[in-house]
């Protein structure tokens, strides 16, 4: 969402794409929102995704990632497993230790998705999956109302209906001045002190 993750995964994409080199895409098929990321890398993304060496699919459950791993570990060079959307799926910590296990084990698995709501609080999958990673990279979004890399999420829509997962619509990505700027306070430890109400 308006965030940097986008833009690294056409980098990390492109360079095995390239390279023609086989991965696998996994995304949830819970995903139901649309592009919001601008014309250029949303086309990019699918041009690379429609490469005949990315093989992708839609699922529901983390077991089906090492279900397909393998079905291709017999036949192609799997060079790298992407899991884009993690959150939406739902892992637990299992998950990572049947990978370990497998033959998959060597095969670099790149998570990529959001790590909270916009009330600051961890997913429960990120919880699940954040102590599994070697690396983590932190990507920032661009403060809409001034540029610099942001941090925070104005939540501008009824925060009543308390959905964790919107189109993008009603947020606005901010850094700290400028939510500060908005809202008057900080990001409260209570999510509902900090509606912008
Ligand atoms: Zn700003």
């Amino acid at each position: 969402m308006k965030a940097g993750k986008t833009r690294q995964l056409v980098l990390d994409l492109e360079q095995y794409v390239i390279a023609k080199k086989n991965v696998l895409w996994f995304e949830p098929s819970l995903d139901t929102r649309g592009g919001s990321h601008g014309n250029f890398l949303t086309q990019r993304m699918e041009e690379l995704k429609n490469s005949s060496f990315v093989h992708s699919f839609k699922i529901k459950d983390p077991a089906d990632i090492l279900k397909k791993g393998l079905e291709f570990f017999e036949r192609l060079k799997i060079e790298a497993i992407f899991v884009d959307e993690y959150f939406m799926i739902p892992f637990k910590r299992d998950f990572f230790y049947e990978y370990e296990k497998s033959k998959l084990s060597e095969v670099p698995i790149v998570f990529a998705g959001l790590i909270s709501s916009w009330a600051a609080e961890l997913f429960p999958t990120a919880i699940n999956v954040i102590p599994f990673m070697d690396e983590i990279q932190k990507t920032d979004a661009i403060c809409m109302e001034c540029g610099k890399p942001a941090n925070y999420n104005y939540y501008n829509a009824d925060w009543n209906e308390n959905k964790t997962i919107d189109d993008g619509k009603n947020y606005e990505c901010l850094c700290h001045d400028c939510y500060m700027r908005k809202t008057g306070k900080p990001i409260s430890i209570d999510p509902f002190l900090s509606s912008p109400n």
